[in-house]
């Protein structure tokens, strides 16, 4: 008894500070892909790699148009070595949630070159800008608004929707002494029914549609979702297929996307802490209403 004592006094306080202060990832953590559009001049390749065509092209004989949808992106790195021009880099960032599906999508237009290749960048829309609107100031105040808006913890329900549980296992690094997401007063729960938040993982197997349905269904008013991986997304690296849906939005309305594959702990805080906005504002609708 005296050396658990002795050891913990010793090892000290190990939780972030994250979102207070910025987190350190390790050096060869893969964040998501940045594309320097400007620099960029054959989107081919990357596009030939990506295994879930996150990045796809729509091709005119003179011009191209090429989409990113961080949604499906598993941040698996492959375009950026296939990018020789090193316009595609893989970053460390992760805080990526959005409450619009559409801020995941960054489109580009070229002009072409006779042999594909891009002459002139046409236009640019960077849906990232929109993302992440001061969440270090949702997680300072998240606890209080908590507090302020269900006089109570915030209870979050987990539904594996088909996932391979690599969100699983950074959903419940949540719980550890590191990540300590009870420090908002956030909480997970078994039941639906005491349940603010759904948190939904995993493409939609079409034999957990109605699971999920029923759960969203039983959850109290106000509510939110929040889907989470590049599966929950869009069905990442399954897409939609005679087994699954493609995404949670297929099934229940989502308030937040958590991009990833699988997001990192940290990443899952980000989005959380977004989507206790979004229960601010629903409760404020419903006060209003
Ligand atoms: S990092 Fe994302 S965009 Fe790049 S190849 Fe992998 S899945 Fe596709």
């Amino acid at each position: 008894m005296f050396n658990i004592l002795q050891k913990t006094f010793n090892t000290g306080i190990v939780t972030t500070a994250y979102p207070r202060t910025p987190v350190e990832v390790p050096a060869n953590f893969r964040g998501r892909p940045s594309f320097d559009f400007e620099k960029w001049t054959d989107a081919r390749a990357a596009a030939e790699v990506c295994p879930t065509a996150a990045i796809a092209l729509h091709d005119s004989p003179d011009a191209r148009k090429v989409t990113v949808d961080y949604g499906l992106c598993v941040f698996c790195g492959l375009c950026a070595e296939a990018s020789s021009d090193q316009a595609v880099r893989i970053t460390r960032e992760f805080e990526l949630a959005a409450t619009d599906r559409g801020n995941l999508v960054l489109t580009a237009e070229y002009t072409l070159n006779a042999d594909g290749t891009h002459r002139q960048l046409r236009k640019v829309h960077r849906g990232l800008r929109s993302i992440d609107a001061g969440v270090e100031d949702a997680g300072k105040a998240a606890r209080m608004k908590i507090q302020q808006l269900l006089g109570r913890s915030l209870a979050i329900r987990e539904v594996d929707a088909g996932s391979c549980n690599g969100c699983e296992l950074e959903i419940i690094a949540l719980n550890n002494p590191v990540y300590d997401i009870e420090r908002f007063g956030i909480h997970f729960v078994a039941s639906p029914r005491h349940a603010d938040m759904l948190l939904a993982t995993g493409p939609v197997t079409r034999n957990m549609e109605l699971a999920l349905l029923k759960t969203y269904r039983a959850m109290p008013e106000p509510k939110v979702v929040v889907a989470a991986g590049a599966c929950g997304i869009s069905g990442g690296i399954f897409g939609e297929n005679y087994a699954s849906l493609g995404g949670v939005d297929k099934v229940v309305p989502v308030d937040v996307y958590i991009p990833g594959c699988p997001p990192r702990p940290q990443a899952l805080l980000h989005g959380i802490l977004l989507a206790v906005g979004r229960l601010r504002e629903r409760s404020f609708d419903k006060h209003v209403g």
